[in-house]
């Protein structure tokens, strides 16, 4: 899809208005208009990606970092169980994304999401074949950029006000952004 015609690109150049929850010079957060629960948030990165297969390794671990820290003041903020965090180009049958997306998504105990599927029965000759097929691929993966070494963390990011607590996502959102 060309970025021009792409929803998503228009919503990060402030073409198309969105409910923005989050924004830095690479990402954006977004209430998703016709949300599966209270406080789904669609986060965007900024550049058009089609899938986060296409992302730059750093790029991509920014982007899941800001995603985890956003799932974070979901969780303090509107106090669901859990926020969970779904890479998907289908999240509606029928509905494909062309921009790669993680949807955060807040599941609370009287929720109607549901991720449904049939378990399949596989035969052990065919689990075989699958691990194979996987292995010899991750080995593939490995000789490629995918897997280059990143960055050591910015020792901004290290600076006490900035570190929420010890194991815990940390949280990078501007105060004037999100209100607790
Ligand atoms: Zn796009």
């Amino acid at each position: 899809m060309e970025e021009e015609k792409c929803i998503f690109c228009m919503i990060a150049s402030k073409k198309v208005p969105a409910k923005e929850i989050y924004e830095d010079p690479m990402i954006m957060g977004v209430l998703d208009i016709n949300p599966a629960s209270k406080g789904h948030v669609i986060m965007i990165p900024k550049k058009h990606y089609n899938n986060i297969y296409e992302m730059p390794q750093e790029e991509f671990l920014q982007y899941m970092s800001v995603a985890r820290a956003v799932g974070y003041a979901i969780l303090l903020s509107l106090a669901p169980n859990n926020v969970e965090m779904l890479y998907t180009k289908e999240l509606t049958k029928g509905s494909v994304t062309p921009h790669a997306l993680i949807h955060l998504i807040p599941r609370y105990n009287d929720d109607t999401v549901n991720h449904v599927w049939q378990p399949q029965k596989m035969e052990e000759n065919d689990f075989t074949a699958v691990e194979n097929a996987i292995k010899s691929a991750i080995e593939k993966v490995k000789s490629t950029d995918v897997q280059k070494p990143v960055k050591p963390a910015n020792e901004e990011q290290k600076k006490p006000e900035n570190v929420v607590k010890e194991n815990k996502p940390q949280i990078n959102i501007p105060r004037k952004v999100v209100v607790f």
